[in-house]
C-alpha cells in the first residue's frame, strides 16, 4: 500500500499534533455525528442474494483448512470497520503501542484499491458465512455513491477528519480551472486519480456475477469510458497523468508524455496506472467489451516498455522514487543483523518494492489469459521465476523491499506470488503447484493472525500513549483476528507496527485463489491439485499432511477419472503411494506429477497413503540463518524462535493426527476468479 515507510515516520507525529483524546473506545468524532458527503447522492437499488449451498458438520484432520482461514478473514474484513463512518476500515493496526490501536487516515481507501470489498464477497461465497453481514451492503452503497458523473471513483475528503492525513500519490491535484494544488488544501472536497481506481471494477464484476443486476456492468462501462477519456494516448501505449483530479479537471500544457506528467517506476506501480490492468482484463474476459481490452492492452505496453518498472526480462526495476531515504533501508537491515551499505542500495538497479511490481505481473497474467497472448504470459513467467529467487522459496518469505538482507515480508507480496503461481499453473504456462504448497503452508499461513493474547503482551512492553482522534483501542486484538502481517520476519509475526490492511485485502483474495485451485471437477474428471482439506460438490478432501502422508477423498458424485497430484518429495513413477478404494486395493498409474486412481462411484472413499519426508534444513531469511524442522513441505519448528509473536509453533504435527469438527459449506455456484 501507499507510502508505508513515510507513513511510519510521519503519521503519529501528525496525529499527535492534533490529538483529541477519545475515552475508552469511543472516538472523539462520534460526538460530531459524522455525515460523509459523497459525490453522488442517489444510487440505484440492489439486493444481495443469499449465499446458497449445502451446509453440514464434518470431522476433518486438524491441518491447514482454507475455509476456516476464510472465516477468520471475514472476521477481520468486517471487524476493522468503523460503525461511525459508513463502515470505513481503520486501514492500519499498531501492536507496538500501549494500548494497541487501529488508525484511520487517507489510506483507508485500501478498502477498495487493495481488494477488501472484492475479498469479502469471495470469502462469503466460499464459506456461506453471514458474520457481520450488515457491512456488505454499506460497502456496496459507498462504492456506488463514490462514482462521479464521469464514471470515476472519488474519495470524499471534506467531512472525514482523517481524510487528508498522509495522502499519497495525489500530488499535484488538478483543478477545474487548470491550476494545481495538493490534497491538504481544504477546498478540495472530492478527489479521484489512478491510484484510487484499482479493484473497483473487480468488486463490481463479483457483485454482478452474483446478482446479474445491470447496474454493475453499466457502472463498469461508464468507468472505463471515464478512464479512456483521461488517458494520454501515445499510440501503442497510454498512461494516466500522475496525481489527483478534482471533478471536471483540466490539464494545462496538454497531455503528453513530454510534459512531465507521465508516471514512471513506483509512481506508475503503486501510483495506480499498472494496477488498473487486472480489473479491465477481468471485465474483458467476462463480457468481451472491447474498450476494456484496448485500454488494458495499451496499459500493458506502458508497463512493459515505457514505465521503467520492469526490464526486458520481467525483472523488477528499482526506481529512484522507491529509493527515497535509502539510509532507512540500511538502518532497518542493520537493526536485524544485515550488513548492507548505502553504496550497495544506491547502486542497485533491480529490486525495489515487491508487492507493487508483483501485483502488476498478476494483472498482466489475467490480461494475457483473457486475450490469449502467449508471449506476454511467458514474459510474466520469467518475471515470476526471477521474483521467486528474491526471497526464501521454501517458506514463501518475500521481502517488502528487494534490498540485501531486508528483514521483513509484507503479506501482500506473499499473496501476489501465490496468486501468480496459481494462475501460471492454471493456464499451463508452468507447473508451480509445489511452490504454492510450500508458501501457503508456511509464511502465508503463519502471517494470518490467529491468536490475540500476545498482542497485548507486546503492547504492554511499550510506554503508554494516548489514543488520538483518528484512532481506536476498542477490541483491537479480536477485531483484527484473520488479518495478515505487514512486517513479519522469518520467525516473528511483527518486527514493527502490526498490520497494514492492504495485506488483508490481497491475502484474503489469495485465500480464495488457493481454495479455488485445490480441486478441479468436471463430468469427466475430478482433479486434486493441492493436498489440503476442501469440501466440494464432487468430493470432499481430507488431508493428514503433515502429521502423516495420507489423503482421503470421499466421492459425492460418480466420476470416470480421479487424478491426484503427489507431493514434491515423491518421485514421478514411484511405487510408494498406495491406494485403497472402500478398503480394497487399487492400482495407480502416474501421469506427470499426478497419480490416476481411475473411476470412482458416489459414496466411495479413496485412501492414498505414502511416506512423509522429514528433516532439518538450514535457511537464510533476511540476514538470519535459521534451522527449520520440516515435515513434508511444512515447517514445524524454527530455531532461533521468535520472542513476541513467534511463528511455527507447530510441534503438535509430530503427534498422531488430531481431528477437529468444522462446519462445511458447499456453494451452489463457484465464482471463477
Ligand atoms: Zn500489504
Amino acid at each position: 500500500m501507499v507510502r508505508r515507510r513515510q507513513f511510519i515516520q510521519d503519521s503519529f507525529m501528525a496525529a499527535a499534533g492534533t490529538a483529541l483524546l477519545s475515552s475508552h473506545g469511543i472516538p472523539a468524532y462520534a460526538a460530531d455525528n459524522l455525515v460523509i458527503q459523497y459525490i453522488r447522492e442517489k444510487i440505484p437499488a440492489f439486493e444481495i442474494p443469499p449465499y446458497r449451498g449445502e451446509r453440514y458438520k464434518d470431522q476433518v484432520p486438524d491441518t491447514l483448512d482454507i475455509a476456516e482461514r476464510a472465516l477468520l478473514g471475514i472476521n477481520c474484513l468486517t471487524g476493522i470497520t468503523d460503525p461511525l463512518a459508513d463502515r470505513e476500515i481503520f486501514w492500519f493496526a499498531d501492536f507496538h503501542r500501549n494500548p494497541p490501536v487501529m488508525v484511520h487516515d487517507f489510506s483507508d481507501w485500501c478498502q477498495n484499491v487493495e481488494g477488501m470489498m472484492e475479498s469479502l464477497t469471495l470469502l462469503r461465497a466460499l464459506t456461506g458465512s453471514d458474520l457481520n453481514s450488515n457491512v456488505d451492503k454499506i460497502w456496496m452503497e459507498t462504492l456506488l455513491k463514490s462514482i462521479g458523473p464521469d464514471g470515476l471513483v472519488y474519495v470524499p475528503l471534506g467531512e472525514r477528519p482523517w481524510g487528508r492525513l498522509n495522502h499519497a500519490w495525489m500530488t499535484p491535484v488538478w483543478r477545474a480551472n487548470g491550476t494545481t494544488t495538493d490534497a491538504s488544501d481544504k477546498t478540495v472536497a472530492q478527489l479521484t486519480g489512478p491510484a484510487l481506481w484499482p479493484r473497483s471494477i473487480s468488486a463490481m464484476i463479483i457483485y454482478y456475477l452474483r446478482d446479474s443486476n445491470p447496474i454493475w456492468t453499466q457502472a463498469i462501462e461508464k468507468m472505463i469510458e471515464g478512464m479512456s477519456a483521461l488517458a494520454s494516448d501515445e499510440g501503442d501505449y497510454i498512461f494516466f497523468p500522475a496525481g489527483g483530479y478534482e471533478p471536471n479537471k483540466k490539464f494545462t500544457g496538454g497531455l503528453t508524455a513530454d510534459n512531465q506528467l507521465m508516471p514512471t517506476g513506483y509512481l506508475a506501480l503503486d501510483g495506480g496506472n499498472i494496477r488498473v490492468i487486472q480489473g479491465l482484463a477481468q471485465y474483458y474476459r467476462l463480457s468481451g467489451y472491447e474498450p476494456a481490452k484496448t485500454l488494458a492492452g495499451k496499459l500493458v505496453n506502458f508497463a512493459r516498455f515505457h514505465a521503467d518498472a520492469y526490464d526486458r526480462d520481467g525483472r523488477f526495476r528499482f526506481s529512484a522514487y522507491e529509493k527515497i531515504g535509502p539510509e532507512w533501508f540500511v538502518e532497518y537491515s542493520h537493526a536485524h543483523g544485515g550488513q548492507v551499505t548505502l553504496e550497495q542500495i544506491k547502486g542497485q538497479t533491480l529490486g525495489g518494492h515487491f508487492h507493487s511490481h508483483a501485483v502488476g505481473i498478476l494483472g498482466m497474467i489475467d490480461y494475457a489469459a483473457a486475450v490469449g497472448d502467449r508471449e506476454l504470459l511467458d514474459w510474466c513467467k520469467a518475471s515470476y521465476e526471477w521474483a521467486r529467487m528474491q526471497g526464501n522459496s521454501l517458506t514463501g518469505f518475500f521481502p517488502e523491499y528487494i534490498v540485501p538482507s531486508y528483514p521483513s515480508c509484507e503479506s501482500c507480496g506473499v499473496a501476489d506470488m501465490i496468486a501468480i503461481a496459481a494462475k501460471l499453473s492454471q493456464t499451463g504456462a508452468g507447473d508451480y503447484w509445489d511452490d504454492l504448497d510450500h508458501w501457503v503452508r508456511n509464511q502465508f499461513a503463519e502471517n494470518q493472525l490467529t491468536k490475540e493474547p500476545w498482542i497485548y503482551h507486546l503492547a504492554e512492553s511499550s510506554p503508554e500513549k494516548p489514543v488520538a482522534y483518528n484512532e481506536t483501542d476498542h477490541q483491537v486484538g479480536k477485531r483484527n483476528l484473520g488479518g495478515f502481517a505487514g512486517w513479519a520476519s522469518g520467525n516473528e509475526w511483527s518486527l514493527k507496527n502490526g498490520i497494514m490492511h492492504c495485506c488483508t485485502g490481497n491475502s484474503t483474495r489469495a485465500l480464495y485463489y488457493v481454495w479455488e485451485n485445490i480441486v478441479d471437477g468436471t463430468n469427466q474428471e475430478f482433479r486434486v491439485n493441492l493436498l489440503l482439506n476442501r469440501a466440494s460438490a464432487w468430493a470432499d478432501v481430507y488431508s493428514f499432511i503433515p502429521y502423516e502422508g495420507r489423503v482421503r477423498i470421499k466421492m459425492k458424485k460418480s466420476c470416470p477419472r480421479v487424478v491426484v497430484r503427489m507431493p514434491e518429495w515423491l518421485k514421478s513413477g514411484s511405487s510408494e503411494p498406495v491406494c485403497k478404494v472402500n478398503g480394497g486395493p487399487r492400482a495407480l498409474t502416474w501421469e506427470g506429477r499426478y497419480v490416476v486412481v481411475g473411476s470412482a462411484e458416489s459414496g466411495e472413499t479413496i485412501d492414498l497413503a505414502f511416506p512423509i519426508a522429514t528433516g532439518t534444513v538450514a535457511e537464510t531469511v533476511g540476514a538470519v540463518r535459521y534451522t527449520m524442522e520440516v515435515r513434508g513441505n511444512t515447517v514445524i519448528s524454527i530455531d532461533p524462535g521468535g520472542r513476541t509473536g513467534p511463528l511455527y509453533e507447530r510441534s503438535y504435527y509430530r503427534q498422531p493426527t488430531r481431528w477437529v469438527t468444522v462446519n462445511r459449506f458447499v456453494t451452489e455456484r463457484e465464482i471463477v476468479w
